[in-house]
């Protein structure tokens, strides 16, 4: 019989009779499980459990909120195996990959929990003789994280990590293409005597119970990561309650290769940053600027490299680079998308369509040349193991066509020379910038887009700071 998932709320799994969801295996199109498709009341009571479990939870000295939060992580790791097939089965990527995700995500709470002792408020000058002014950091209150597919597990532990050690609790709602892993995660936290009401899972589509969420008034932070029309409908939302948000949304990440860059390794880590997960990570290269003198070269490495990608059945083969793209509907918006830019006259170098295989949402590794700025395939985000080229004069023009986006998340420029480098970190307008490496964030960093990529930031000590409020108190003294 079909696995049947079950919200968690209040510490327990809540049967209920929702409308089901079906997942899939994105390789195989098997059916791996049913999942609600949550209403108005279970969140209700989700969020009542919430809000309930709150206080006493911030009451609790955060030294000891950390230590349910390394239990979690420690279980994690016990399960490491099961849980990076889980991942691999519904989201496509490779087991390899998926081992990491199940890593970074025991690492990440873990470097959460050492907060515990680090989490401070400050002293300020007074200006009157005998007062004593303090600033108070608290805790927002109940918070809702709504989650994408492409990192599911590790979105998990992005969003409730940093809740739970500095005193919030959490309704977390994953996405309806990936829910499974999030349902494990949450046996494990059943498991930990973590208190009930503290995390809660709530699953179902986004345009209803996600869109329900971000309107619910007694949710005091909506932390959402996902595309940037979803990210619009979630400020819209929430301006009914001026409910806080803090935003991680797409990107279009420019790789800048200067003649004086050591090519081997600018196609390796762009090449690499376009493989990784076939293609669906908000901050990898999606668009590359090379100088004239240089391309050929440049072109010749890059394509040498991806003639090279292996990509199949992720659940057979360990050994692959690249599993599918997430569905349907993934699938048809790569092909769209090259197959406009092929009519615009950008030339398919390779690849260029999907790939001839019986099942499994597979796209052709795909370079792209001749780009022109104004070419969809070189402005909006792709998602998919597809890499545009322009060429370009000097670093200035990089620089003009990088920064001529709606998108600010990160960056990447290569080259020897530490001016240029820096002249690009002073004018590039982006969150992150990489120098001479893939992108790929550290969990002690600010992964924070600029411009449509989103508000606020995740991560390191700024991160934490975003799930609480300040409290200033003044004390005369007498
Ligand atoms: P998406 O916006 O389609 O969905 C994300 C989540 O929002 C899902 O849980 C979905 O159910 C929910 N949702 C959809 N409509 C909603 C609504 N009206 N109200 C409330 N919730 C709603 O994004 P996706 O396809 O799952 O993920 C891919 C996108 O996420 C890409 O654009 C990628 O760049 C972005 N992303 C960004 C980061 C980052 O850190 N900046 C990280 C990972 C992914």
């Amino acid at each position: 019989m079909t696995t049947q998932y079950q919200n968690y709320i209040d510490g327990r799994f809540l049967p209920a009779a929702y409308d089901m969801i079906a997942v899939t295996n994105p390789a195989t199109y098997e059916l791996l499980a049913l999942v609600p498709d949550s209403d108005s009341a279970a969140l209700d009571e989700a969020i009542a459990a919430a809000r309930l479990a709150q206080p006493a939870w911030e009451k609790l000295p955060a030294i000891q909120r950390a230590a349910h939060l390394r239990a979690i992580a420690a279980k994690l790791r016990e399960k490491r195996e099961e849980l990076a097939r889980i991942i691999t089965r519904e989201q496509g990527k490779v087991l390899p990959l998926a081992r990491v995700e199940v890593d970074f995500t025991a690492d990440y709470i873990d470097y959460m929990a050492e907060w515990a002792r680090r989490l401070e408020g400050e002293v300020l000058t007074s200006d009157r003789p005998g007062e004593h002014i303090f600033l108070l950091r608290k805790p927002v209150g109940v918070t809702a994280g709504i989650l994408p597919w492409n990192f599911p597990f590790f979105l998990i532990a992005r969003k409730m990590a940093p809740a739970l050690v500095t005193g919030n609790t959490i309704v977390i709602k994953p996405s309806e293409e990936t829910p499974i892993n999030a349902f494990e995660f949450a046996k494990i936290v059943a498991e930990t005597d973590l208190p009930p009401g503290v995390f809660n899972l709530v699953c179902g589509r986004g345009a209803t119970t996600g869109a329900m969420l971000a309107k619910h008034p007694g949710i005091d932070l909506i932390s959402f990561t996902g595309s940037v029309p979803t990210g619009a409908l979630i400020m819209e939302a929430a301006a009914s309650n001026l409910t806080r948000i803090n935003l991680e949304l797409g990107g279009k990440a420019p790789a800048i290769v200067l003649a004086d860059a050591d090519l081997d390794l600018a196609a390796k880590a762009i090449h690499a940053s376009r493989v990784i997960n076939t293609g669906q990570v908000c901050n990898c290269a999606e668009r590359v600027y090379v100088e004239r003198s240089v391309a050929d070269e440049f072109i010749g490495k890059t394509m040498a490299l991806m003639k090279g990608v292996r990509f199949g059945d992720p659940n057979k083969d360990e050994t692959l680079d690249m599993g599918p793209l997430v569905n349907q509907q993934g699938l048809d918006k790569v092909a769209a998308m090259v197959d406009q830019a092929r009519t615009q006259g950008a030339e398919i170098a390779l690849g260029g369509k999907r790939a001839d295989v019986e099942s499994g949402f597979h796209y052709l590794p795909t370079v792209i040349t001749g780009c022109k700025p104004d070419m969809a395939i070189m402005r909006k985000e792709i998602f998919g193991p597809v890499l545009p080229i322009q060429i370009v004069d000097d670093l200035d023009e990089a620089i003009t066509y990088a920064n001529d986006s709606e998108y600010g998340l990160t960056s990447s420029i290569f080259t020897r020379d530490i001016n240029s480098a820096m002249k690009a970190c002073r004018e590039l307008r982006f969150g992150e910038t990489y120098i001479n490496r893939e992108h790929f964030e550290a969990m002690q960093g600010f992964h924070a887009g600029r411009k449509k990529s989103g508000i606020g930031g995740a991560d390191g000590k700024h991160g934490l700071y975003e799930f609480m409020e300040t409290q200033v108190v003044y004390l005369q003294t007498y």
